[in-house]
């Protein structure tokens, strides 16, 4: 059987360079061998998600580093923002009513950006704001939001204000600069655009942050990220962590130096313009304007039937998986996730399937039109 593809926005997959690392073997999480490991990956976890700061690493999924820049950075009855504008900003939403604080909602439409001047309006509104959480993608509808500009309008309503980022679908897949783009806190996950399994979350937190985590008296345990920082002191971690996917992490900061961190930046860029060059000739609709179009997940819209057909034919006779629309967004799009493992060839067996399915299916000969489009837009 033709080899199967894995074409959603996490989990993806991974390269078998990373597989027989982590089957290497098991090491003790108290030994020298694996503080050693702690501190080889440090420099190349820093340099991805593009801080001076150590990167806290917690075993478990992203929602946990979600959760964790929410109970760390946040006291009991503060004013909080969170931006939403797709189904993760909605989970951002329901872990912050969990607990004690006073949150806003900043509703976007789903498959629009954040509008920086509108949001500037908003915020100014409001009275003591102590931090804005929003998405970097926003993965269920494959926007990216202007971080920059949302960064700048956070700091100039109060420097104090923490922005605070999901970067979960995306860090890995398009450069990060904490600093320069005014972000307190980042988090991410391992199994999107990073090439590893689900199981690790990992928080870069500046100076500020770091101090407003150790002030906070919120309750947390496991989530205390106090702990994990304490611990990296001696390249440790609290608990007993994912040890064999951080083996494996350590084989990923290694092909990102092999491949050169800017090459792995570009060809992400690339996947994303020749997938929407070759669905746009196929005559499926974007969900995202170009400006705002992630680099690792794309969406496109279509008739809802004719969306049925696209992701269970692929599904069905091409071995391909790709995802529909969340919440909302369920029978009105399709997504395809391009982050990671990924490679400008691989877009092109996806369109080269999205060709012939909707030739059948319309009676329409639209063979070697997405791929001529795609070509164009890598080569030309
Ligand atoms: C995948 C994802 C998450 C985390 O999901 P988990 O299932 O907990 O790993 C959070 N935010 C965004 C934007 C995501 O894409």
């Amino acid at each position: 059987m033709e080899q199967k593809m894995l074409l959603t926005p996490g989990p993806t997959p991974i390269p078998p360079q990373i597989s027989s690392r982590m089957a290497e073997g098991m090491i003790g999480h108290r030994s020298n061998d694996f503080n050693q490991l702690m501190e080889n990956i440090q420099p190349g976890l820093k340099t991805i998600l593009g801080t001076k700061n150590p990167v806290a690493i917690l075993s478990s999924s992203g929602t946990s580093a979600l959760e964790a820049a929410m109970v760390n950075l946040i006291s009991p009855d503060e004013s909080i923002i969170i931006i939403v504008s797709g189904a993760f900003g909605d989970r951002f939403r329901n872990i912050a009513k969990t607990y004690p604080f006073n949150v806003h909602v900043y509703e976007v439409e789903w498959g629009k950006a954040v509008d920086p001047a509108a949001f500037e309006d908003y915020l100014r509104s409001k009275e003591n704001i102590k931090a804005v959480f929003s998405q970097s993608c926003e993965t269920s509808t494959a926007v990216i939001h202007p971080l920059n500009a949302l960064g700048r309008v956070v700091k100039s309503y109060n420097s104090d204000t923490l922005f605070i980022v999901d970067g979960v679908s995306i860090v890995g897949g398009m450069k990060f600069d904490m600093e320069t783009d005014n972000i307190d806190c980042l988090v991410t996950g391992s199994q999107k655009a990073l090439m590893l399994p689900p199981g690790l979350a990992f928080v870069a937190m500046n100076d500020a942050a770091r101090q407003k985590a150790a002030d906070n008296d919120l309750p947390r345990f496991y989530l205390d990220i106090n702990r994990y920082f304490k611990a990296l002191e001696d390249y440790s971690t609290p608990f007993t962590p994912a040890v064999s996917l951080i083996q494996g992490l350590e084989r990923v900061l290694e092909i990102y130096e092999e491949e050169g961190i800017e090459t792995v930046f570009e060809r992400h860029r690339k996947m994303r313009d020749m997938l929407r060059a070759g669905l746009r000739s196929l005559d499926l609709k974007m969900l995202v304007s170009d400006e705002y179009a992630s680099p690792t997940v794309t969406a496109f819209k279509s008739s809802e039937d004719e969306l049925k057909v696209i992701k269970d034919r692929l599904k069905n006779e091409h071995q391909i998986t790709i995802a529909g629309g969340q919440k909302e967004l369920k029978g009105k799009i399709l997504r395809i996730g391009h982050m990671g493992y990924m490679f400008p060839h691989d877009m092109i067996r996806v369109l080269a399937a999205i060709e012939a399915i909707l030739s059948d299916h319309r009676k329409a000969n639209y063979y070697g039109r997405a791929l001529a489009a795609a070509q164009e837009a890598y080569y030309g």
